[in-house]
């Protein structure tokens, strides 16, 4: 309720000082204003569009519609979202001959989103953030997102997939904002794919969070690459 009621909060104080007290404020005032609300806005957006996630994904509405990816290009749609600067960081190992994987490509974008979000506002800068996948055995497919940062306490590797929970003394870098939502969702878009996720601390420090998701789920046609060829299937959508 906090992470709703601060901004609009905020946004409705701002629009209404400059709704009662037009004069009063200088352009530049004005504009800085303004950029408040702006920002605030995006975070809200960001906040609302997370809780609608969650609430779809916890009542079984938000079914992945699975097809067969790339999973370069899948990770490649989430590097695109960073900055040019943050994606300079994140260090991506994944082998050439790795099958096409069975995901939803937005839905597994948003988890792995989640991941390197959080790796990098954690990780301290220039620290790297690696994003690796390999097929664990023929049935598994293994993605791991690790940082560089403090890590996860001990004894709340678990705790931290559930919804709105903070580690406990949260050691995030001041003014990161977050609500205790993304590895609920990326939990939930996981085990929707039939897969698990879990959180671990490295040797050296830093965190890994490890995807394991199935490479051939029952349910699920071969693809086409190494189908026969059909010709019916040919130019079906
Ligand atoms: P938020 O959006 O608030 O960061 P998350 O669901 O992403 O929420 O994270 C839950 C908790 O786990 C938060 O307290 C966050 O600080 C902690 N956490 C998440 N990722 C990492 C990480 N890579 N390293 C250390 N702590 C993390």
């Amino acid at each position: 309720s906090h992470d709703l009621r601060t901004p609009l909060a905020s946004i409705k104080a701002t629009v209404t000082s400059l709704l009662h007290a037009e004069s009063a404020h200088s352009p530049e005032a004005r504009r800085e204003l303004l950029q408040a609300v702006d920002e605030e806005t995006d975070r809200l957006n960001t906040f609302v569009g997370a809780l609608l996630d969650i609430s779809r994904l916890e009542a079984g509405a938000w079914q992945p519609e699975k097809d067969w990816f790339d999973l370069v290009d899948v990770v490649g749609t989430v590097l695109g979202r960073l900055s040019d600067r943050e994606s300079a960081r994140v260090q991506v190992q994944i082998p050439p001959d790795l099958p096409l994987v069975p995901v939803d490509g937005i839905q597994m974008g948003q988890a792995i989103w989640n991941l390197v979000e959080n790796a990098l506002k954690f990780s301290p800068p220039p620290r790297p953030v690696e994003i690796q996948a390999y097929a664990a055995d023929p049935e598994t497919l293994r993605i791991a997102v690790s940082d560089c940062g403090p890590g996860i306490p001990p004894g709340e590797e678990g705790r931290i997939f559930e919804k709105f929970y903070r580690v406990s003394g949260d050691r995030r870098p001041e003014g990161v904002p977050g609500a205790g939502l993304g590895l609920a969702i990326a939990r939930g878009v996981v085990e929707a794919h039939g897969g698990r996720i879990r959180a671990m601390n490295r040797p050296g420090g830093g965190a890994t969070f490890e995807l394991l998701l199935p490479l051939r789920p029952p349910e699920m046609p071969p693809p086409r690459d190494i189908e026969e060829p059909d010709e019916e299937d040919a130019d079906a959508g």
